[in-house]
């Protein structure tokens, strides 16, 4: 499977990431015949409004909360959680200093090895 493919939640085959219908079991993968549009659906008995970030954070007004077992908009409260905190790794400050550090220690080295002749030079001035 590679990024253009993803599996069918009911039949579990390999599909294409923007197909409509699966071509195997026909279930509906996509909202309004657009294929940007994901239709999201509850595999169990419980309703995704039960992981939705909207649910959570009481921003959703869809007249099917808190009872949805199939939505549009549904996001994944672990995934969300997931996302920031890689967004807040990849920006933090500290980060962005040891990798730099770590891509740049032949450089660093050679800076203080420079600084070290430079004392001594000065010290026999
Ligand atoms: S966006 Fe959908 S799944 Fe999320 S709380 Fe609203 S109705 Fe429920
Ligand atoms: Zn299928």
């Amino acid at each position: 499977m590679d990024i253009t493919t993803t599996t069918c939640p009911r039949c579990h085959k390999i599909v294409d990431k923007q197909a409509i219908t699966c071509p195997h079991c026909h279930l509906q993968l996509k909202a309004y015949g657009h294929p940007g549009i994901s239709l999201h659906r509850a595999t169990g008995e419980e309703f995704l409004c039960d992981s939705c970030t909207y649910h959570a954070d009481d921003s959703c007004n869809f007249p099917q909360r808190p009872y949805a077992k199939e939505c549009t908009l549904y996001q994944n409260t672990q995934e969300s959680e997931l996302e920031l905190q890689q967004l807040r790794e990849a920006n933090s400050f500290s980060n962005t200093v040891k990798n730099w550090i770590r891509r740049n220690q032949s450089l660093l080295l050679l800076l203080a090895l420079l600084l070290i002749c430079l004392i001594i030079a000065i010290l026999q001035l």
